[in-house]
């Protein structure tokens, strides 16, 4: 299958992802995660109709996004840096990856230099593997009430990394875990406003991802490919 194939393939498991679960199609949106791929790849996936743009390192983003940013919306996805901060500050409208409070802080201080508010996640490692990057569900409340004073920041959700399974229905209890957490979040007021974004699905999982509520799928290796 060619790029556009291949974007309509997943478009159609979308759908159907969606009719599965009675959810609207326009309530998920696709991050095209273009870390495997060349600019040209990207610039295509664009071209294609892909609104968002996924990347998970700096510097290896910087010549994609001087091409992408007026074109599309980057999302910064992978585990950040607090002295990487200052570069991305600016040309990311989305960070997919707090986990600590020493970034948040990093993040609102470039942020009030630039002027700009930047759109968060808040990272939990659901399935507590040793690997994966996030905040523990126990830590979630502190971390997420040690944010509220910072202005140039918007928690808009939850993001999380399932473990690879081969059974993929093996994943669905960290994506019900998550949107579970983002609940209580919100019962709790812990801001004073809704959070309603989920971060969460990829290529192995996103139809479980979507099933269970995801409101932003992270697709590299099924929809833009490898190269
Ligand atoms: C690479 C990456 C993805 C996309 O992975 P695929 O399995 O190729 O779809 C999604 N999210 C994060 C955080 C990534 O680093």
């Amino acid at each position: 299958m060619d790029l556009q194939e291949r974007i309509q393939h997943i478009e159609s498991r979308i759908q159907a992802a969606c009719n599965r679960s009675n959810r609207n199609r326009k309530d998920v949106e696709i991050i095209a995660v273009t870390k495997y791929v060349s600019l040209k790849t990207a610039e295509k996936a664009v071209e294609f109709g892909c609104k968002h743009i996924g990347e998970n390192r700096w510097p290896d983003a910087e010549e994609k996004v001087s091409v992408l940013a007026t074109k599309s919306t980057m999302h910064f996805i992978g585990h950040l840096q607090s002295k990487k901060v200052k570069h991305i500050i600016g040309k990311f409208p989305y960070i997919h990856s707090i986990d600590r409070i020493s970034l948040a802080k990093e993040i609102e201080k470039q942020a009030l230099i630039q002027d700009v508010n930047v759109n968060c996640f808040i990272q939990v490692n659901v399935s507590g593997e040793e690997s994966k990057y996030g905040v523990s569900p126990d830590e979630l409340y502190s971390l997420a009430e040690s944010l509220t004073p910072y202005k140039h920041l918007n928690v808009v959700g939850l993001m999380t990394m399932a473990p690879f399974e081969e059974d993929k229905e093996k994943t669905r209890p960290i994506f019900r875990e998550l949107k579970r957490l983002k609940d209580r979040l919100n019962e709790k007021q812990i801001f004073n406003y809704n959070i309603s974004h989920l971060s969460m699905g990829m290529s192995n999982d996103f139809e479980i991802a979507i099933e269970e509520g995801a409101t932003f799928i992270r697709l590299g290796s099924q929809l833009v490919g490898k190269e």
